[in-house]
């Protein structure tokens, strides 16, 4: 390499490897799975693309100049990971795995560093940092009214614990928060609010503003920490891939949280007779596996045997195989600065979804709703999430989206783009 800062040098000796195991290969299955190249198929998108560029950039073909905007279509979804022979056969035996997610990850960082910023996420990062949530878009967010959601539900706050209350629910799709809450009360299981939550900084680490992401981890573990939280229940899969993957990147042996994903408990509850669904909900529905979830962190059982546990639902679910291809579009910040795509991702979810001649789509992550609906709202189906389903099993009731907090509005992941 010749003429490159330091920083580039380190990054391009740190994935190398990855990189000519990738490039040497040659099969690029990944692209069959990939969501972003399904709807550009533009091969700069790939993630076999993600890796020659880095053999590029060490033999001083291309700069980062040259292919950090590339970068922008992921979704760091996962399932080329999960496709990738290197990964499926030599990962038994050589105990090597792709991880293009964290290389994608891993380049971002480095453009940010090296001063290339994407104007979207910029816009969006910047005004994390003002507001301490995400600028989740058609309700104002302010820090003082993060707990708004939770108005009437007489939740304490602290205690061994909590429940982190992702930045879409809080000011958003407020419904889904106040349904988990009544769904942990009635069930019996003590828990509380954070003093003061921030954003869970996994959008900022995403987008490459790994400092940003950092401060905000430091600010909800010492939070936890002052309050004595031992155990946080995360309701957003996104939330949950921060605090199982990047907090422990960050604190290492010191951090000590046990953190749960909401269907994993609620389905835990279900079986053990503490949760009674008796109150019939007629649809007919197939699942979104959320990507963070299946492909990132193994969750899609419980999520499933919540969906078989609701009296007068009937479940469709997806063919076991191309499920690895599903996603919303929503995640990794490309609905931030490419909404286009996000909208022709979901679009392609929302197809598979009608060939299954359901009515009903159901998903675990807030996130992938927005998108998602609008996309159903074309087709004929109804998008809902999973918890919300599971109150109205339940006799609890559902709210209408910003009861308790902000008033819902409209808007789709199309609308992200911040002004
Ligand atoms: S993580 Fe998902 S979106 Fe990103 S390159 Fe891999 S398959 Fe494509």
């Amino acid at each position: 390499m010749t003429d490159v800062d330091p920083a580039t040098e380190t990054f391009v000796e740190q994935w190398r490897d990855h990189a000519y195991s990738c490039f040497s290969s040659g099969h690029k299955f990944c692209r069959n799975v990939c969501p972003v190249m399904g709807v550009t198929q533009d091969e700069n998108h790939s993630p076999t693309a993600f890796h020659a560029n880095v053999v590029a950039m060490e033999q001083g073909l291309v700069s980062l100049e040259d292919v950090a905007r590339d970068y922008v279509h992921c979704t760091q979804c996962g399932a080329c990971e999960t496709r990738c022979p290197n990964t499926l056969m030599a990962g038994d035996f050589y105990r090597h795995r792709t991880r293009t997610v964290d290389l994608v990850k891993a380049m971002r960082a480095l453009a940010v560093d090296n001063g290339i910023e994407q104007p979207g996420w910029k816009r969006w990062v910047d005004e994390t940092v003002r507001v301490r949530s995400e600028p989740v878009l058609d309700v104002p967010v302010e820090q003082e009214r993060v707990a708004e959601w939770a108005d009437g539900l007489d939740l304490p706050i602290g205690g061994e614990t909590i429940l982190f209350v992702d930045c879409e629910a809080a000011f958003h799709r407020t419904s889904l928060p106040r349904a988990v809450a009544r769904i942990l009360q009635a069930s019996g299981v003590a828990f509380g609010l954070m003093r003061e939550q921030w954003c869970c900084g996994g959008p900022s680490r995403e987008m490459g503003y790994v400092d940003t992401a950092r401060e905000f981890a430091r600010h909800n573990l010492a939070d936890w920490r002052d309050s004595g939280v031992r155990r946080v229940i995360a309701l957003d899969p996104h939330d949950y891939v921060a605090f199982t993957e990047d907090y422990v990147e960050y604190f290492g042996d010191d951090y000590d949280i046990e953190v749960v994903f909401i269907t994993e408990l609620v389905a835990e509850l279900i079986r053990d007779g503490r949760l009674q669904l008796t109150n019939p909900v007629e649809a007919v529905a197939t699942y979104h596996d959320p990507c963070r979830l299946n492909k990132r962190r193994g969750i899609f059982e419980s999520p499933r045997e919540i969906l078989r546990a609701i009296p007068g639902l009937e479940f469709r679910d997806v063919d076991h195989v191309t499920q690895w291809s599903y996603c919303s579009g929503a995640g990794g910040g490309l609905a931030v600065e490419r909404p286009d795509l996000t909208a022709a991702i979901s679009g392609q979810r929302l197809d598979r979804a009608a060939a299954l001649e359901v009515d009903t789509l159901v998903s675990a992550c807030v996130w992938s709703e927005r998108p998602l609906s609008r996309a159903g709202t074309d087709r004929g189906i109804e998008v809902r999430d999973l918890m919300e389903l599971v109150a109205e099993a339940a006799g609890l009731g559902v709210d209408p989206p910003g009861t308790g907090g902000q008033p819902a509005a409209g808007g789709s992941a199309a609308d992200r783009r911040m002004a």
